[in-house]
């Protein structure tokens, strides 16, 4: 039996493998996944190439490409688009069979590469003497989706949403993941449908720190619970932060049956600490305070590290804080858990009066619910 955590980490295991592994509210997930891969800049000596792979995957990739010379002193490049069998042959000057394109400044097109194959970008300096040339490079990847991948994934998903409704009391929201052209999540301020982007599932793996993409996913779960609550801080994102590490901390002990046992077991200290460090990953703090400057509410990289870090110090105190909150949302299932596994901070009198009120009040929700009329 696995714990609550591995059902938020679940489709973000199989979607990075891509393997069909990955179960009701709607799921959605997109025939073709994006992500960006990292900006590089060449600097390619004179008389020389440079080769980039850019591989088919299994099922095929569609790439757009940006090339910027224009760092350069002479910004004239040649681009040369092979396949695997030709850039040898290319590179050691047998033939130029490649199709070529010259450029000066800036290149952008689009390129696919069929799935089990390879193709070889070359970004020729052969013909200068001289002067070497820097050359940027901007990728961005779109990966089709087999028709077993993507219901394989919707499988994740539905299992992700039907074990937060084994242990939250919550109206259904939908679950997507999609290429959304940016690093980021989504929670719906209508319905609480949260929207994962496959950007973001790629960066976070990219960075060895999935566990940040499991974080974000309980950011975005913070923000919908919250909502569909009706709590009036639903839309502030240090509260969703604070209520994201609660749930993680609360549901620590949770488990739940309809999961793979080959899923690794991660503590809510350890998906804290991938946050962490994802947010000091991306953290740009005189871009972000311009953008605050102009009227952006978001908070601060910097800020939600210094926040992340200080519940680090104290788990205990922030579980405690949200108990109240929290609980009375909780299934029986959960509260149960809680009197039989107290997670760190847990209030076990609180859960069993709320079970107590449960069980006598049956199907009738709490808040109209009296117990002992007379
Ligand atoms: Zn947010």
């Amino acid at each position: 039996m696995k714990s609550l955590k591995n059902v938020y980490m679940f489709a973000v295991t199989i979607v990075c493998l891509l393997i069909p592994v990955l179960a009701q509210a709607e799921v959605y997930v997109s025939e073709k996944l994006g992500f960006k891969l990292p900006s590089a800049l060449y600097q390619i000596a004179a008389g020389t190439m440079h080769p980039i792979e850019l591989s088919g995957g299994d099922t095929g990739i569609e790439y757009q490409i940006v090339m910027n010379s224009s760092g350069s002193t002479f910004a004239d490049i040649r681009l040369a688009v092979c396949n695997n069998s030709q850039h040898l042959n290319y590179i050691s000057g047998v033939t130029r069979a490649c199709s070529n394109k010259d450029f000066t400044g800036t290149i952008q097109f689009s390129h696919k590469v069929k799935a089990g194959e390879k193709d070889i970008l070359i970004i020729d300096n052969s013909s200068a003497l001289i002067t070497s040339k820097k050359v940027l490079v901007d990728i961005y990847a779109n990966i089709s989706l087999s028709t077993n991948q993507k219901q394989d994934i919707e499988v994740g998903l539905r299992k992700t949403l039907a074990g937060i409704h084994e242990f939250f009391d919550v109206d259904e929201f939908d679950l997507s993941l999609l290429p959304c052209g940016q690093s980021n999540a989504f929670s719906s301020t209508d319905d609480g449908d949260i929207t994962m982007c496959s950007e973001l599932l790629f960066d976070t793996e990219k960075k060895g720190l999935k566990n940040a993409f499991t974080g974000i996913f309980a950011h975005e779960l913070g923000h919908t619970l919250l909502n569909l609550w009706g709590d009036p801080h639903y839309d502030n994102e240090l509260a969703a932060d604070n209520f994201a590490a609660a749930v993680l901390l609360i549901s620590e002990n949770f488990e739940y049956q309809d999961l793979d046992e080959s899923e690794e077991d991660v503590s809510a200290e350890e998906v804290i600490g991938d946050m962490i460090k994802y947010f000091e990953s991306i953290g740009n703090t005189s871009r972000e305070a311009q953008a605050a400057l102009l009227g952006g509410q978001h908070p601060l990289s910097i800020q939600r590290v210094n926040n992340f870090k200080k519940i680090l110090l104290f788990p205990k105190k922030t579980a405690e804080k949200w108990t109240s909150e929290i609980y009375p949302h909780l299934t029986v299932v959960a509260l149960e858990s809680i009197t039989q596994q107290p997670h760190l901070g847990a209030n076990v009198e609180l859960a069993r009066t709320l079970l107590e009120r449960q069980k006598a009040c049956g199907s009738v929700p709490l808040d109209k619910c009296i117990i002992n009329p007379q």
